[in-house]
Parts: structure tokens; C-alpha cells; sequence
């Protein structure tokens, strides 16, 4: 008889280079694929409405290929982890399942959701087959010379290049049509929660392909430079098709490897640059998957537990709408608020104002970002948050504070993406456009002045961090 698998779908979106696919429909097996959507699934945050309406719509596009593939795809609402997995353990039971297959989780509670669930299936005979699928090389592979997972990036990097030499990369066939499994058809549940429109975002795979190749082939020439402009096309716009893999990293490093061949030899290059980022991704995942209390809402270093975070909810609130009277943090959080993104440089510029300006609890801006990133990524996000807020591991010593004002003028000179977001502040010359309250019609403008001093702010900021520091 035919065994019958089980293909868990999570945030490996994609039927190419997919482990769990491909290894689900080994031996010809017959395979259903479910996916189980919750509201709250990246630990204990909300997601995105927008990242949201991307799943759906990638689900919907998924459903004919994998028809194609004599696949039938079940999406059923399973809102916390213990429904997702007594979902699961009905659907094996009701379906004959032999197997099931799905990628690693890296979070701490979903590691344990899985941990139980490899229990009970194996009470039933059923097996479970969960598989490192969400980085180039699997957490736990990378390590110091006395096997410890590494703290900081560049000795980090340095290993992973040596490893990944050792394992060369393989982008998997799609599997092959199989017989359809008898009896169970495709069935989709509306997602059920608010979902915001993300058609900006393509989700077909011509599409996403052709964007990989184009920017691999392109623009990353330029992204060295390019990168921190805010107001250029100038990185790459695939972190919603990474964060739910809907692209592997694997496929990638292929395009960019094909595309500029030299790319892991000369470190001056966009493509190195590009590579580097790529590989800053897998240092906070195999962070998250080594240190379980990154995921369980807590600070790297222990010491960071002493710093005095003002409770200041107006504030928060200000920063969050954009009105904090510094123009590039406000079309930064506007950018966020309208489009469900928003550039590298800029939420460094937001992350180091709500928590060094602001001295806000980075929590409530790593929440605020996964609620309304259409890439929200539980361990970028975390990584990002704790090294802007200075209490992760290799992040912005506490003492270099951003100024928001000079990184305006440094990386927008022109003011061109201010006005973009802020048409609030269309008529104020371009001198002006970084400090609008110096403008002698600053009255007329429809915008509040700084909310901080951020010299005070500054030395405030220093003096709190300081003090946690000499608590230990
Ligand atoms: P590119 O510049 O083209 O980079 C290519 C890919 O590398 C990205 O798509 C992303 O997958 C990865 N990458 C790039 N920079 C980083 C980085 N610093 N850390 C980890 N991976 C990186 N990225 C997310 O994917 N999801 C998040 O929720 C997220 N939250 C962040 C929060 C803060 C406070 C900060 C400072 C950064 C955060 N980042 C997050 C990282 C980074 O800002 C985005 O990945 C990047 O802006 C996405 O744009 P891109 O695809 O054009 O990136």
C-alpha cells in the first residue's frame, strides 16, 4: 500500500527547494499539505495584517501547482500552539498519516510545541520529521573551536564561509506529480483576523524569481553604496519573500553566486556586502535557536535587566504615529504605517530614538514592528531591537548614540524621502528640511517641533546605561 505523508506548511512557503516537500513525496508517497494559520504565531506577538494578506495570497497561489502535483492543500485556523498541535494529531489520525514532514522551528515555544507533538505521534506510530530548512547552515553547525555557538558576527561569518565550502550548496528539484491521495480534498479557511493589502508584494514565483535574478544581476553592483539611502531602490526588497520562505536562502546565494561568481572573494564588493547581510540573517537565527530566552522576551546580557526604562505611553504613541518632531524618524514610521515596511537604515534610526532619545523599553518598538512588518521575522527583529537598545550580543556599544537630525542629513540630503512621507512639510526649503522648527515659518506648519533635546536626551541616555551597567 501507498504510505500517506503529511507536509506541515509553515514559514517555508514555497514548493521549490523545500526539504520537507521533497522528502515528504519520496518513494512516492501520497501527500496532503496543511497549513495551520494563527494570528499569533511568531511566539507570543501578533502579526501583521499585511504579512497576513501576503500568506493568504501566496496559499491561494500555491493551491493550483500543488493540484498540478496531485497535492490537495487543507488551510484550517488553529489559533494557539496546543490547537495547532491537536489539529494535527486529528488530521494524522483521520487521514491514515505515516508521516509527517515540516522545516525546524527556531523559536522556543514552538520548539517545545514540536518536542510534544514528535512524543504523542510517536504513541501512534506516526513519524515525525522535522527538518533545518531555514538557513544555509543549521544552527548548532557553526561553532568556536570548543564547540560553543559564536557571540559575535565577524568571527561568526568567518566560520560559516569556511563551512559552507566544506557543504556546497544544493537547491532542491520540485517533486514530481504522484498519485492523488483518495478521499481528501483541498479545503481553504479565510484567514479570520483584519488582513491589510499587500498586492505592492508579487507572490508568484516568475515574479519573485525575476526580482532575485534581476537585483543579483544588477543592482547589487551599486548596493554597497546604495544601502543606506532610504530614498534609492537600492537593496534588494526580498525580506518578506525570506522571512516567510517563500525564497530560500539557499536560492539566493545560487542566483548571487551565479550572477557575480567572485562575489565570496572580494570583500569590497555589493555582492560581498549583499552576502553579508544574508549571513547576519543566520547569526540571529542560530542566536535564537542557541539562547532560548531570546525568545522568551529577554535581553542577551543580564546586566540590561537594570536599565531604567522611562514608562512614558504619550510618547510611545508619538513615535508610533510619526510625530516626534524629527523628520526622518516621523517618514520612517509613516513609511511603516502606510506600506508595512521600512529600510535598514531607518528602523536603526527608530530603534536607537524610542530607546536611547526616548529611553523606551525596546520591547514595545520590537512589537509595534511585528505587528505591522509585512517581513516581521522573530530573530531579525529581536536581533535588530537588541542591538539598537544596546543590551544584545555584538549590538551598538550604549555610549554611540544616533543622532536623528545628522543621519537625516547624511543619508537623505536632499530631504527627498522626508517629503515623500511628511507633505506636511512641502514648502520648507531644502536647507531646513532636517530642523523644520528653525524655519522662520515653522509656525505655519501643520507639524509639532522636537519632542527631545537630544543632546540632554543623549547624556541622559548614557548616564541611565552607565548605572545598569555598574549594577551588573
Ligand atoms: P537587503 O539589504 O537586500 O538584504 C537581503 C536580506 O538579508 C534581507 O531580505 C534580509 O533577509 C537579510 N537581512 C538584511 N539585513 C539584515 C539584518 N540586519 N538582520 C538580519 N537579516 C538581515 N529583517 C527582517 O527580515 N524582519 C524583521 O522583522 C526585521 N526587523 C528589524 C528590526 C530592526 C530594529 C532592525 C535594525 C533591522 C530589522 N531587520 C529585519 C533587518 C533589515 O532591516 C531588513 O531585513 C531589511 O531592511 C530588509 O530589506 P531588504 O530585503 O531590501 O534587505
Amino acid at each position: 500500500m501507498t504510505q500517506r505523508n503529511l507536509w506541515w506548511i509553515r514559514d517555508d512557503l514555497r514548493t521549490v527547494d523545500n526539504a520537507a516537500l521533497s522528502q515528504a513525496c519520496a518513494d512516492n508517497a501520497e501527500v496532503v499539505a496543511v497549513y495551520l494559520s494563527a494570528q499569533q504565531s511568531w511566539g507570543e506577538h501578533d502579526m501583521a495584517p499585511i504579512q497576513a494578506d501576503l500568506i493568504q495570497r501566496r496559499l491561494q497561489q500555491m493551491k493550483p501547482i500543488l493540484a498540478r502535483l496531485n497535492i490537495p492543500l487543507v488551510v484550517r485556523e488553529a489559533q494557539t500552539l496546543t490547537g495547532q498541535r491537536e489539529t494535527l494529531l486529528s488530521l494524522c489520525q483521520q487521514w491514515s498519516v505515516a508521516g509527517v514532514f515540516c522545516s525546524q522551528a527556531y523559536q522556543w515555544n514552538e520548539g517545545q510545541r514540536d518536542r510534544q507533538l514528535a512524543l504523542e505521534l510517536a504513541g501512534r506510530g506516526v513519524e515525525f520529521h522535522c527538518l533545518q530548512d531555514a538557513c544555509v547552515l543549521a544552527p548548532g553547525t557553526v561553532l568556536t573551536g570548543s564547540a560553543q555557538p559564536y557571540k559575535v558576527f565577524t568571527p561568526f561569518r568567518k566560520r560559516w564561509l569556511e563551512r559552507l565550502q566544506l557543504a556546497p550548496l544544493t537547491v532542491r528539484p520540485e517533486p514530481a506529480a504522484r498519485t492523488a491521495p483518495s478521499a481528501i480534498a483541498s479545503e481553504f479557511t479565510a484567514l479570520a483576523y483584519p488582513l491589510k493589502d499587500s498586492t505592492a508584494w508579487p507572490v508568484d514565483d516568475a515574479a519573485l524569481s525575476h526580482k532575485l535574478q534581476a537585483f543579483c544581476q544588477q543592482r547589487v553592483v551599486d548596493y554597497q553604496q546604495d544601502r543606506d539611502r532610504p530614498a534609492i531602490d537600492g537593496t534588494s526588497g526580498l525580506s518578506p519573500y525570506l522571512a516567510l520562505g517563500m525564497l530560500s536562502p539557499r536560492q539566493c546565494l545560487a542566483a548571487l553566486t551565479l550572477a557575480q561568481p567572485d562575489c565570496w572573494e572580494v570583500q569590497e564588493s555589493g555582492a560581498f556586502a549583499w552576502l553579508n547581510e544574508l549571513i547576519w540573517r543566520e547569526f540571529y537565527r542560530h542566536l535564537m535557536a542557541q539562547f532560548p530566552r531570546l525568545s522568551r522576551a529577554q535581553p542577551f546580557h543580564g546586566w540590561s535587566r537594570h536599565v531604567a526604562w522611562r514608562d512614558d505611553p504619550a510618547g510611545l504613541a508619538r513615535w508610533q504615529q510619526g510625530q516626534t518632531g524629527f523628520p526622518i524618524v516621523d517618514a520612517a514610521m509613516r513609511q511603516l504605517l502606510a506600506t508595512g515596511w521600512m529600510h535598514n537604515r531607518l528602523r536603526m534610526i527608530v530603534a536607537s530614538f524610542l530607546t536611547k532619545d526616548l529611553l523606551i523599553h525596546w520591547q514595545h518598538g520590537e512589537r509595534w514592528f511585528m505587528a505591522h512588518l509585512i517581513d516581521g521575522d522573530l530573530a531579525a527583529n529581536n536581533g535588530g531591537w537588541q542591538w539598537a537598545a544596546s543590551t544584545g550580543t555584538d549590538a551598538q556599544p550604549y555610549f554611540r548614540i544616533f543622532n536623528p537630525t545628522t543621519q537625516g542629513q547624511r543619508f537623505d540630503p536632499d530631504g527627498s524621502f522626508i517629503r515623500r512621507w511628511l507633505p506636511e512639510l512641502a514648502d520648507v526649503p531644502m536647507g531646513e528640511i532636517h530642523q523644520p522648527h528653525r524655519w522662520p515659518g515653522a509656525a505655519r506648519l501643520d507639524y509639532p517641533p522636537p519632542m527631545v533635546d537630544h543632546s540632554q536626551a543623549r547624556r541622559a541616555a548614557i548616564e541611565t546605561f552607565k548605572a545598569a551597567k555598574a549594577r551588573g
